[in-house]
């Protein structure tokens, strides 16, 4: 799963409003959109470096780093990762015979479209998205720009990645991943 060939089609319709009025609270509680920073990991938040994240052979990026990836890998996931509600039986059966699918930790649908826009948010994409102010502060008091010009946001002209259209010529150049991601 490419997340910001995912999020893409999503963003126009999540511009400039809250994240809440789209998506359970479940899911900002499991995993906090607002706390992403751009280029670091979407579960430790510790910073990644661009060939991490933009690895040179692999189709898609990551925004999980090895560590949390290993970690949330190492066994079956009884709950989805986004919504936390308990995977069938057969989900928890794909995930046996393909740990590192993301495919069978995610429900696909709203949970893997909200996965998506937190991922390419770390990637560097300029989701929109609006914020809450941080608890105790009143909205005169924040200092916007310094929040939008600080870790929130990033110009979407400085993002890199593959083009759609040059994906498969990238496929048929590297060896064939067993897994997808
Ligand atoms: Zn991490
Ligand atoms: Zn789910």
């Amino acid at each position: 799963m490419h997340p910001i060939h995912r999020a893409q089609p999503i963003i126009p319709h999540i511009r400039e409003s809250y994240l809440d009025q789209h998506f359970p609270p479940a899911f900002m509680q499991n995993l906090p959109h607002d706390k992403v920073k751009v280029w670091c990991c979407i579960y430790c938040y510790m910073q990644m470096a661009q060939h991490q994240m933009f690895p040179p052979d692999r189709v898609t990026p990551r925004a999980i780093c090895k560590s949390c990836w290993a970690r949330l890998t190492a066994q079956v996931t009884i709950k989805c990762w986004v919504c936390g509600s308990v995977h069938d039986q057969q989900m928890l059966d794909y995930q046996r015979q393909a740990p590192q699918d993301i495919h069978y930790r995610i429900h696909d649908g709203k949970c893997m479209d909200y996965f998506a826009l937190v991922s390419a948010r770390a990637l560097g994409v300029d989701t929109g998205v609006c914020e809450y102010p941080p608890p105790g502060l009143h909205p005169q008091e924040i200092d916007y720009k310094k929040l939008l010009g600080g870790v929130i946001y990033r110009e979407p002209a400085q993002i890199t990645y593959e083009p759609q259209e040059t994906i498969g010529d990238i496929i048929n150049m590297v060896p064939r991943q067993k897994v997808r991601r």
